[in-house]
């Protein structure tokens, strides 16, 4: 790697749900894996705390060892008073990709579901009680293990908890760490009852007041509720969104919903900031991507052409080079604007262009009726309803235009690996989308690098495709060189990293 060294070693523990690439469900997991690996290269003492689900696959941890068993308070609220238990817990340790990770889960299986099933999300235990064990055996395992990280850096709802806890109930364990919270998406808040937050071992009552973790969406009704990603925002040291476009639509606009006057707070303003994802470059180089029939570079583009034309047969698409291939990787829930993607499925047909979706997620009932349907043997279409890796691996790599049309986008990964690849991004302007894609017919840009349109409505993508088309198919030469240009652009972790290091540094420094 090309990683400068930090004049100071910080020892960074993060606390996520999801890392990339085996637990990993969306971009969160990405930007755990590239963050950490970076901050490893820089000279920094990384490891990563998991939830050791069911579903991950043992053979793809290096190195998994148990490190040791300890017992987790745990409690549950009954007629109005807390019974605390305790879960016995396991926690082993090994390299996912070459980063250092814990992972923990309950002891005995036949004890606790919790982490249990086939998958991540959704599986089957009550993932509220999960995260909330999970936040508390987190700050345990540091204890009894006599970590003492510099940074506890914790992600989501689902580690809002965390900074709760240790605030109130770790303050004096010997832990000295510093605590930054970052928000991936503003989605979700994580509501929790009061009497639900027993499951940390401490009651809700604790913290159920409008200057700690009330919802205050909740006041004056029976009963009240807390909400963790507040929680989560009030009681850490630095808080940060992934983009500066979403960070300001948190403050100024709707993106945040009620929590925006929580973010507005004077208090919690100074210490809230933006800053853009990186992706892995690592993992993501169409040069050594063992995943692609042939490599290729901003110099040499050849094998991307092979890239799509080996798609085009392997999908037995009709197999055209002349054909603009539209791709759209994707979970499909309403953020990423479905009705567009839908829209621009029929439009790119109509075109004569070619659609590949690969995607998954509840709201994908249409694209199979779709699948099925009108496009059951389209030469043109293919609507891959799944996720796969390596799939989304080719498609980047086959793709001239990657579409994301999403109503909000706190940050957005797939326009920045789709132009790693070659691919030139077709966006909705908002969040982390406008702050890396640059219309190349907006006046006065100095990098243009896409295609950009504002409306959430089927004109303003209509106009903004039948616009890119008509540059693809006019000028193929243009087209080509504005590739390459973004293939060049550098969209790795070094700049991000430091920007969360020098947040690291303020907070080490402050104690
Ligand atoms: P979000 O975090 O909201 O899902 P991002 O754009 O930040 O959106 O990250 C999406 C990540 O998930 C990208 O790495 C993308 O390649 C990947 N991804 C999304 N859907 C699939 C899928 N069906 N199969 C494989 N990878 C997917």
């Amino acid at each position: 790697s090309t990683s400068e060294r930090d004049p100071r070693q910080l020892h960074v523990v993060h606390c996520t749900a999801e890392m990339a690439p085996i637990a990993k469900v969306g971009g969160l997991g990405d930007v755990v894996q590239g963050l950490a690996r970076t901050c490893l290269s820089r000279g920094h003492v990384v490891e990563v705390l998991l939830p050791f689900y069911e579903c991950l696959p043992e053979s793809q941890i290096e190195g998994l060892a148990h490190e040791r068993d300890f017992d987790c308070p745990k409690g549950r609220s009954w007629d109005g008073r807390i019974q605390c238990q305790s879960l016995r817990t396991s926690a082993w340790k090994g390299k996912i990709d070459g980063i250092p990770v814990i992972l923990l889960r309950p002891a005995n299986w036949g004890e606790s579901n919790i982490f249990r099933g086939d998958r991540i999300y959704g599986g089957g235990y009550n993932e509220l009680e999960a995260y909330l064990y999970f936040c508390r055996a987190c700050l345990e395992f540091l204890a009894v293990s006599g970590r003492r990280p510099n940074v506890i850096h914790t992600h989501e709802w689902q580690l809002g908890a965390l900074p709760m806890l240790y605030w109130d109930a770790y303050g004096h364990a010997g832990l000295n760490a510093r605590i930054v919270f970052t928000i991936h998406n503003m989605d979700n808040t994580g509501e929790c009852r009061q009497d639900e937050f027993a499951y940390t071992g401490l009651p809700g009552e604790m913290f159920a007041t409008v200057d700690k973790a009330l919802d205050e969406r909740t006041i004056g009704h029976n009963p009240e509720r807390l909400c963790l990603m507040k929680g989560g925002i009030i009681y850490s040291n630095a808080i940060t969104t992934v983009s500066p476009t979403y960070a300001e639509e948190a403050l100024g606009g709707a993106a945040a919903g009620w929590l925006r006057s929580t973010l507005a707070k004077p208090e919690v303003r100074g210490k809230f900031q933006g800053v853009l994802n990186g992706i892995d470059t690592v993992a993501w180089d169409p040069a050594t991507d063992p995943v692609l029939p042939a490599n290729f570079t901003a110099e040499h583009t050849h094998g991307k052409e092979l890239c799509k034309r080996y798609l085009q047969q392997g999908l037995g698409m009709d197999v055209d080079p002349e054909k603009p291939l539209i791709a759209c990787i994707t979970r499909l829930v309403p953020q990423k604007g479905i009705h567009l993607i839908r829209h621009a499925v029929h439009r790119a047909a109509q075109l004569g262009g070619q659609f590949v979706l690969l995607g998954t997620g509840h709201a994908d009932g249409d694209f199979r009726q779709m699948a099925a349907g009108e496009y059951a043997a389209h030469p043109d279409v293919r609507l891959l309803l799944m996720y796969s890796e390596p799939l989304a691996h080719l498609i980047y790599a086959a793709a001239d235009i990657i579409l994301v049309p999403s109503m909000f986008e706190p940050c957005g990964l797939t326009q920045l690996i789709g132009m790693r690849y070659g691919a030139v991004p077709l966006v909705r302007a908002t969040g982390g989308l406008a702050d890396t894609v640059k219309d190349v017919d907006a006046e006065g840009e100095a990098s243009p690098n896409g295609f950009t349109f504002a409306g959430v409505d089927e004109g303003s993508l209509d106009a903004t495709l039948d616009r890119a088309l008509r540059y693809y198919r006019e000028r193929p030469d243009w087209w080509v060189e504005l590739a390459r240009c973004n293939m060049k652009v550098d969209s790795s972790w070094e700049q991000s990293a430091k920007s969360y290091i020098a947040i690291y540094n303020n907070l080490v420094a402050a104690v």
